[in-house]
């Protein structure tokens, strides 16, 4: 198992920005597990597949070539703009709440590991409890409402909330907090502040 570093949280909680931050300090990878099941849900969209239709959107996911870096990439298409999309931020917790889709992204998630030489820093809502379930350090990212909100600026309160009401009521590994994941609030802190706290998690952790 690569050294690997989990970030869960709900959305606009940091994840992002502190994975990237903490993987330039550490010169680790960094993988965005939510840029995949955007770009299952861009794909499917694309072929006016109804987001609804679990198992025609499986296929997709099954048959999906999808790279995240350095652009998100489905079947050879560059999507890096698209997921961000008004349509994919309401359709993607449809998506990512279909266990098929849920199963062949976790596979492709475990073997990008596999293949990383160096250490990673995976960011998700899943990547504690279930896809890195011993990973060396697991954070779980929280933030008021009102500040994630703010932070996905276009995306707008009643999305943010909705999408985290979906991925957390979910049966499909649901956002939660695994139990021996620090839980870390961002609410008026800097990434740096944060970036700080989770090296000395890891500190901690080398020193055991
Ligand atoms: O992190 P981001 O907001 O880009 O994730 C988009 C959506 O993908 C989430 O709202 C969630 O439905 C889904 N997701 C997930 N499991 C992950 C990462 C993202 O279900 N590990």
């Amino acid at each position: 198992m690569r050294d690997i570093i989990a970030i869960d949280g709900p959305a606009g909680s940091g994840k992002s920005t502190v994975a990237r931050a903490l993987a330039q300090r550490l010169g680790w990878s960094v993988l965005d597990t939510g840029a995949m099941y955007r770009a299952v849900t861009v794909e499917s969209l694309r072929q006016h597949i109804d987001p609804h239709d679990s198992e025609a959107v499986a296929r997709v996911a099954q048959s999906a070539q999808i790279r995240t870096r350095p652009r998100v990439s489905i079947n050879g298409r560059d999507v890096d703009d698209e997921i961000r999309s008004e349509a994919v931020n309401v359709a993607v917790s449809v998506v990512a709440a279909n266990v098929a889709v849920r199963e062949a992204m976790v596979q492709r998630q475990r073997a990008l590991a596999e293949d990383e030489p160096g250490g990673l820093v995976v960011e998700g809502r899943d990547i504690s409890t279930v896809v890195f379930p011993h990973a060396r350090v697991k954070i779980y990212l929280t933030a008021s409402l009102d500040e994630r909100a703010r932070r996905r600026g276009d995306e707008g309160h009643e999305s943010v909330a909705r999408r985290d009401h979906v991925d957390s009521s979910r049966d499909a590994s649901p956002l939660r907090q695994a139990h021996d994941a620090i839980a870390l609030d961002t609410t008026g802190l800097s990434v740096d502040q944060v970036v700080e706290e989770i090296v000395q998690c890891l500190k901690n952790t080398t020193s055991n």
